[in-house]
């Protein structure tokens, strides 16, 4: 094993066969292959990922009602996954997992990596490992708002499937949004309807996030839920808008679903019965 001493991520040197056929593989299946080399790795160990599960601490409906704590330590949560997104006990900010790394941006905007011991109420998380890697650049200067959802939309193959996905871009604009921290029980939608917004330009950075089907949409917001982190980890939060120049964009497709039920008592007392997409709609977007 050998350090990168610029990522600070450990190196293995494969001997010349194996290189070929990972090389061989990746050419194959249209593949990069460090993520099939990963996948590999995680199989043999035994570690999740290799089956592209997508992780949920807690179906989303409960955030909906209010509830904003859980049981789930980050430490868990990175069990599950190196890529995804979700909040903090108590709505204390949005969290982006990038690369095996917890981001907390607060409501004030800023951004610090919480300890393994801090909790989460909702978190959606994956090993990514990408089916597909392509490059896209704005004809004319930036991709708009609008024409950005529909490039994202039009390299999904199936409305049914849950697909993670990662952008790295440069871009012209960027709107997020945090959440300010609550005490239990107020529903999202009325914090939402307070919440901080930040508007960035011209940087680069990275979006990490999922689509997911409509008929999830007690489990998890539907459709393309992505949170935002800037290169130099500064700047971020769940995405409201933005206008890339150019946009690396990695899909992989996850065919499974692993559902945590928190075994706390507000979860295991509490009735779901509010209109759940229309508050997803106001409190989401
Ligand atoms: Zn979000």
């Amino acid at each position: 094993m050998l350090g990168n001493e610029k990522t600070g991520r450990r190196v293995l040197e494969l001997p010349e066969s194996l290189s070929a056929a990972l090389e061989a593989e990746s050419r194959r299946a249209g593949r990069d292959p460090e993520a099939l080399a990963l996948e590999a790795l995680r199989r043999g160990l035994g570690l999740p990922g290799a089956e592209r599960t997508v992780y949920l601490s807690a179906p989303v409906n409960a955030l909906l009602e209010g509830i904003y704590r859980q049981s789930t330590s980050l430490a868990e949560l990175k069990r599950q996954g190196d890529f995804g997104l979700g909040t903090f006990n108590d709505l204390d900010g949005e969290l982006t997992l990038l690369d095996g790394v917890v981001y907390q941006i607060r409501g004030d905007g800023s951004v610090s990596t919480p300890d393994d011991q801090t909790r989460t109420p909702f978190a959606c998380v994956s090993f990514f490992t990408p089916d597909t890697t392509e490059d896209f650049a704005a004809p004319n200067g930036s991709f708009d708002a609008r024409e950005f959802e529909d490039l994202l939309l039009r390299l999904i193959p199936s409305e049914n499937m849950l697909y993670c996905l990662r952008v790295d871009g440069e871009f012209e604009t960027v709107k997020t949004r945090s959440v300010p921290r609550q005490e239990s029980y107020r529903p999202l939608v009325e914090v939402t309807a307070e919440q901080p917004v930040f508007e960035f330009e011209d940087l680069r950075g990275t979006l990490v996030g999922f689509y997911a089907p409509a008929f999830m949409q007690s489990l998890v917001v539907p459709g393309v839920h992505l949170h935002f982190l800037s290169e130099d980890r500064t700047k971020g939060g769940h995405l409201l808008a933005c206008r890339p120049r150019q946009a690396r964009v990695g899909v992989q497709h996850a065919p499974r679903l692993t559902l945590g039920l928190p075994m706390t008592l507000d979860f295991l007392t509490a009735s779901f019965t509010r209109p759940v997409e229309a508050d997803l709609q106001k409190a989401e977007r």
